[in-house]
């Protein structure tokens, strides 16, 4: 049997998590980049609203950067996992929790198809509560991979992305000048402030 043939079937969703800087970017494109050399088709996308550090690329903090499909709504991902006219096996998505709450339904359909779908986002949101449907991605996984970033106050394990400036808005984009990575209770500590 051909090598994707019998990968067929084994459709999966994984989830990476965490707070901003975590390294969850780096961790989906190390997946990413070994599928590639697998070669199996794998398309790794992004939303249209992250164009932090370019308009195609997926680019993680430490400018690591590889090309995506840029899409606009969670059900478009339908249309764009097909390379070279073969449908994709892997199929990675990033920065999920911008996506519209269809992604979670989405994700799965493609998983039932027998893809490998991984998908990386922030759990929480600035406030510390569970980031839109990211719960519900994070239910329907097989597997899930919490990652945590360094408390720049404390230099222990962060799970919190507090914002330092900016607006009140959930989604907002930005880098350190709006967002550090924090451990619980220097988060609770600076919420208080
Ligand atoms: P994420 O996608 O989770 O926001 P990235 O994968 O883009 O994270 O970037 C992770 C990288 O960010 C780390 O490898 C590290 O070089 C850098 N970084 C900068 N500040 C921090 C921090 N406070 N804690 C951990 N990593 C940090
Ligand atoms: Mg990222």
């Amino acid at each position: 049997m051909h090598r994707s043939e019998s990968y067929i079937g084994e459709g999966r969703l994984e989830v990476i998590c965490g707070p901003m800087f975590s390294g969850k970017t780096e961790e989906l494109l190390r997946r990413v980049r070994r599928s590639l050399i697998a070669n199996l088709p794998t398309v790794l996308i992004k939303p249209a609203i992250d164009t932090r550090y370019a308009a195609n690329d997926v680019v993680s903090h430490d400018k690591n950067a590889m090309p995506s499909v840029v899409v606009e709504k969670a059900r478009d991902i339908l249309d764009s996992i097909e390379v070279n006219g073969r449908p994709a096996l892997v199929v990675a998505i990033d920065e999920a929790q911008f996506f519209d709450d269809s992604l979670p339904a989405v994700c799965n359909e493609i998983a039932n198809r027998g893809v490998r779908v991984i998908v990386a986002g922030l759990d929480l949101d600035f406030n510390g509560v569970p980031f839109g449907h990211m719960p519900e991605l994070l239910a329907l996984a097989e597997d899930v991979t919490k990652l945590h970033a360094v408390c720049v106050e404390t230099g222990r394990s962060a799970h919190f992305s507090h914002k330092i400036s900016g607006s009140g808005d959930t989604v907002e984009l930005g880098e350190k000048d709006k967002y550090i990575p924090l451990a619980r209770h220097a988060f609770v500590a600076a919420r208080k402030k």
